[in-house]
């Protein structure tokens, strides 16, 4: 329990679920009018108090208001408005193609709501991946149990006061805490469960979820790669990579993890890096902070795991490297001539420090992430396209990304989601919608069919089968 964010009492939290679950069967949420005014309540939550939680998350995180804006705000006052504008659409059930056999008995896939569902959303992006998802279980016609991270106590603390203000009480609630309160959670049924966090606590709620057959999606993280090819405009690589790392302190789950470039290219890029790490933080990162440019990391425990893992590597530290546990400040750190078996290479850096791998061409760049787990975004910078597409066809991950890092996710229209160790199903806009949708099927079969379809009936005869 933190000084700020009040825990629910586990005994609570049953009846919570069953006031959602009430809420769910009074029918209120298949009126689509009725879930798009809580969308519109839910937009006007975010719109009214930005200001508020741009605060939280600055306590929070100690985050740039720039970057609570662009990637947190808006884009879930966005996600809330897609959900509005979509729903009807969405909503109407879809008939299949023509089929000359089935057509009579008016084939109809219904979107039906799944019920009452559990969000588990993590600390790093604590607004957008909870209120996101909230916004897709509004349309789909769900009732939304909420459970932010308890290492955001500010952010939590304003989203629980703010969802029961501005958003009806059986519709969508809170349940605060840690791993007892998570646990309990965990225990109950739900109609769905969306958890965005690591992988090791993904094998926990799905582990918990095959108690009831619940439908699970897991968003998890991975060490995302960056191929760079020589043939690429470096500067701009360089830019938009370290923005990628340091955006949030690097706690992002698509940041680019790690560097593979050609050996012969390698001074090159990290040249570059070095340009722009002076352009973007001229003071030093620490105190760029106090002109509102660079985040903290999330624990002090957080900063001792990256800090460990920055003194243990075999790499030349090419800038950055300064650590203050104290303030919880790492420098955006770049690494050259890192090792396959570094331990800046043994798990998801989730922090400022970018390691660079060396390898010997885009082969062997290729043959290095397919040795791996399938991550959650592979990014490569190349203005060839033999080189991209070479990338996007030989390599499996969550998102496949030229030219750019960490912005797809807010990309309309696409599915934000991992392959394998990275996560299943995904997320935002109508993938939200439907993965808290059930694809009902329904047929109604007139009597006059019979006239054709009698012949199923025993008793079987020859000339039936002959038929
Ligand atoms: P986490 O797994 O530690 O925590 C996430 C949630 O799980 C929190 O609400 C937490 O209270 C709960 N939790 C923690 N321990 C638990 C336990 N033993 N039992 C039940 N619940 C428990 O994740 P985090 O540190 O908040 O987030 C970082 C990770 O999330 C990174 O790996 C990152 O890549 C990933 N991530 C993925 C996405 C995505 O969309 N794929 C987005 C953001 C973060």
């Amino acid at each position: 329990m933190s000084e700020v964010l009040n825990f629910t009492p586990i005994d609570e939290i049953e009846k919570i679920r069953d006031e959602l679950r009430s809420g769910f069967a009074s029918g209120k949420l298949r009126d689509i009018a009725y879930r798009k005014y809580q969308l519109v309540r839910l937009m006007y939550l975010v719109k009214d108090n930005s200001v508020r939680f741009e605060e939280a998350l600055k306590k929070d995180l100690g985050r740039p208001v720039l970057e609570s804006r662009m990637l947190e705000i808006h884009p879930t006052i966005g996600e809330a408005k897609t959900q509005w504008k979509n729903v009807e659409t969405w909503a109407k059930p879809s008939k299949p193609s023509f089929n000359i056999n089935f057509f009579a008995m008016k084939p109809i896939t219904r979107k039906e709501p799944k019920g009452t569902v559990l969000v588990i959303s993590p600390f790093n992006y604590p607004v957008w991946l909870s209120l996101g998802p909230v916004a897709g279980a509004i349309a789909a016609g769900c009732t939304v149990l909420l459970k932010p991270s308890e290492l955001t106590p500010h952010t939590s603390a304003l989203m629980t006061e703010l969802i029961s203000k501005y958003l009806d009480h059986d519709v969508v609630r809170v349940v605060n805490g840690a791993v007892p309160e998570t646990t309990k959670l965990l225990d109950l049924q739900w109609d769905h469960i969306l958890y965005t966090g690591g992988g090791r606590v993904g094998r926990i709620v799905a582990t918990a979820a095959a108690k009831y057959l619940t439908p699970t999606t897991l968003e998890l993280g991975g060490k995302s790669p960056v191929v760079i090819d020589p043939k690429t405009d470096v500067r701009l690589a360089a830019r938009r990579i370290l923005w990628g790392k340091t955006v949030n302190a690097g706690q992002t789950c698509v940041a680019p993890d790690y560097i593979l470039v050609p050996r012969d290219f390698q001074d090159k890029f990290v040249d570059a890096l070095k340009e722009v790490y002076e352009e973007f933080y001229p003071d030093a990162a620490k105190r760029s902070a106090v002109s509102d440019s660079y985040s903290r990391l999330i624990t002090p425990q957080a900063t001792a795991r990256i800090a460990g893992l920055l003194e243990r590597t075999q790499g030349k530290v090419v800038f950055g490297g300064e650590v203050d546990k104290d303030t919880k400040f790492i420098a955006p750190t770049a690494v050259k001539d890192v090792g396959p078996g570094d331990s800046l290479m043994s798990e998801e850096i989730f922090g400022p420090v970018l390691p660079i791998v060396p390898v010997d061409s885009i082969d062997d760049a290729i043959k290095f992430i397919n040795e791996r787990e399938h991550p959650l975004a592979i990014y490569v910078f190349s203005q060839d396209d033999q080189v991209k597409t070479k990338v996007f066809d030989r390599t499996q991950s969550g998102a496949v990304v030229a030219n750019e890092t960490v912005l797809h996710p807010g990309a309309e229209g696409l599915p934000f989601g991992g392959v394998g160790p990275s996560g299943y199903g995904m997320h935002t806009g109508q993938y939200s919608f439907d993965m808290f949708t059930h694809f009902r099927a329904s047929l109604d079969s007139p009597g006059w069919i019979d006239a054709i379809l009698k012949f199923r009936y025993p008793p079987y005869n020859d000339a039936k089968v002959k038929a």
